[in-house]
């Protein structure tokens, strides 16, 4: 039997270049949701156990970890002077970014997506291939699943 692949509507490549703007890190309120092996990266960074980074960095939000915002503000508390202070560590959904599920629900919601990150469509972008595209966003769904059982093994 002959079937089909389908491709997605991405085939020929989005464009996208991190501007560093931080806009992403800053201002509206959102979460920086961790997964099992964000807390152990970043445990390690701090050399610290998963336990005491999770007791100093992270809230619970509807029963998942979540990194604290830097206080009065909305800002990650890991933003320093616009830049990450973790970026080699940083958490599996802001190195997933843009690339998540609905961003490339479709063409109308990776528009929106642009509305709130200037790197998205910029004119200096390189086009991403389509394959990169599907395997960061294979590592994004893999991550939700690894943040939402977190409890589960607690
Ligand atoms: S909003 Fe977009 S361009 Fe700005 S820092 Fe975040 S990912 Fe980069």
């Amino acid at each position: 039997m002959d079937e089909k692949i389908e491709e997605p509507w991405f085939q020929e490549g989005l464009k996208f270049k991190c501007t560093g703007c931080g806009k992403c890190c800053t201002g509206s309120p959102g979460y920086v949701f961790l997964s099992n092996r964000d807390l152990e990266t970043l445990a390690d960074h701090f050399q610290c156990s998963a336990e005491e980074f999770a007791k100093q960095y992270t809230r619970l939000v509807n029963g998942q970890l979540a990194l604290l915002d830097r206080p009065g503000s909305y800002d990650c508390i890991f933003l320093q002077d616009k830049k990450c202070a973790v970026y080699e560590d940083r958490p599996i959904q802001c190195k997933t970014f843009p690339w998540w599920v609905y961003n490339l629900k479709g063409p109308e919601e990776w528009k929106e997506a642009g509305e709130h990150c200037e790197g998205i469509n910029h004119p200096d972008a390189p086009t991403i291939p389509s394959i990169h595209i599907q395997s960061e966003c294979l590592t994004y769904l893999d991550n939700l699943l690894d943040q939402n059982f977190q409890n589960d093994e607690s």
